[in-house]
């Protein structure tokens, strides 16, 4: 173990991640199973039928909130194990119950909202362009992806978090000098009140175009020190820097292209009547979410591996940015300590559960490297 590492949070972390782990595991298997059934007891007939005749926006609304409510349902046992109960065993939760599930409340309605739009974009996608669906909807999907990257910042996050300009002149001094190193702009430094809800540690970059903006959790404000911020900004900015996340949108593009072409192999053969227009698109809808699913799950272990190799060059950005392996070096380790990542785990978990490389392998990295 390397030596910038805790040993005690090392071997803690390693029980938390198990059981992390362990859960996300049962839940997919029982969303899965869950739509399985569904399919099997023509449950997507009877909701059909039930529904059929009533104005097309109210039809696609009330799948919308079935299928979110049906999933938030099933994984609702798994979801409080993991997100509440866990939290607090490994002392992360500050949050009371009430407020846990005020939250949980807030995100099924936002769920249903998302998926009410993008069925109806769906259902329109069908019609307009029928046997070309599967391709229009990969753009369409891609177009509306880019527009929740833009209204993120200042319409979702604010549903769960309250956000204040951060004003220590110090630390925004710092963290634009890293920024104009990388030559990047951002139109403000945020401060998260995580700490009401959370002890775990985090900074991102987000918006795009009018609404870019870096948000601190205050929990990293208050625990590390503005060198080490300054690298966790300069990680930040190599990954806009090189496009990183642009490019793992192309991706996504082009994966979703593939597999919405298998379903239409899949439609024209089971689901005929899908062509037809309207809201016959909806009787296909779980078989359609199953194979999406399904696919894209085992697609991810390979999205993943591309993610691994952008943080490392994230890693080698942030060391160009700064200047200073020392506080790269120290942030990962307090990182890995404090949120209780796993800096050695095991090779099955890095390769289906990890988008970001071991912390262990990236200080090594980090260290070995001649920047
Ligand atoms: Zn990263």
């Amino acid at each position: 173990m390397h030596p910038l590492l805790n040993r005690e949070r090392q071997k803690k972390a390693k029980d938390y991640n198990t059981k992390k782990h362990l859960w996300s595991l049962i839940t997919a298997v029982l969303e899965f199973t869950v739509l399985i059934c569904a399919l099997v007891f023509h449950f997507n007939i009877i909701l059909y039928k039930a529904f059929y005749g009533i104005s097309p926006v109210l039809e696609y609304l009330i799948w919308s909130a079935v299928i979110a409510a049906a999933a938030q349902t099933v994984a609702l046992i798994p979801s409080f194990i993991s997100g509440y109960f866990l939290e607090k065993e490994y002392g992360f939760m500050k949050q009371s119950i009430g407020s846990w599930f005020g939250d949980l409340g807030k995100g099924l309605f936002l769920e249903i909202v998302l998926a009410w739009i993008v069925l109806m974009l769906f259902g329109w996608v069908v019609k307009l362009s029928g046997m070309l669906w599967w391709a229009v909807f990969a753009f369409v999907l891609f177009l509306f992806q880019g527009l929740l990257a833009v209204i993120f910042p200042v319409l979702i996050l604010p549903i769960f978090h309250k956000y204040n300009r951060i004003e220590d002149e110090t630390l925004t001094t710092k963290l634009k000098s890293v920024l104009d190193r990388a030559g990047l702009k951002v139109l403000g430094f945020y401060r998260e009140d995580s700490s009401k809800k959370t002890a775990h540690d985090n900074a991102f970059f987000t918006g795009l175009g009018a609404t870019r903006r870096i948000v601190l959790y205050d929990n990293l404000i208050e625990n590390y020190t503005p060198d080490e911020i300054g690298a966790v900004i300069g990680h930040e900015a190599a990954h806009r820097k090189r496009n990183h996340i642009v490019k793992l949108m192309f991706v996504n593009l082009i994966e979703t292209l593939l597999i919405s072409l298998l379903i239409q192999f899949f439609l024209v053969r089971y689901y005929p009547e899908f062509f037809t227009g309207g809201t016959a698109v909806l009787p296909a809808l779980f078989a359609v979410m199953l194979i999406f699913g399904a696919v894209s799950a085992v697609l991810q272990t390979a999205a993943n591996y591309l993610s691994r190799r952008f943080e490392y060059e994230a890693d080698m950005g942030a060391l160009k940015y700064t200047g200073n392996k020392e506080s790269l070096m120290s942030m990962l380790a307090k990182l890995a300590d404090r949120n209780l990542s796993d800096a050695y785990p095991p090779k099955w978990v890095k390769l289906f559960f990890l988008s970001h490389p071991p912390v262990g392998e990236r200080i090594e990295y980090v260290e070995k490297s001649n920047n």
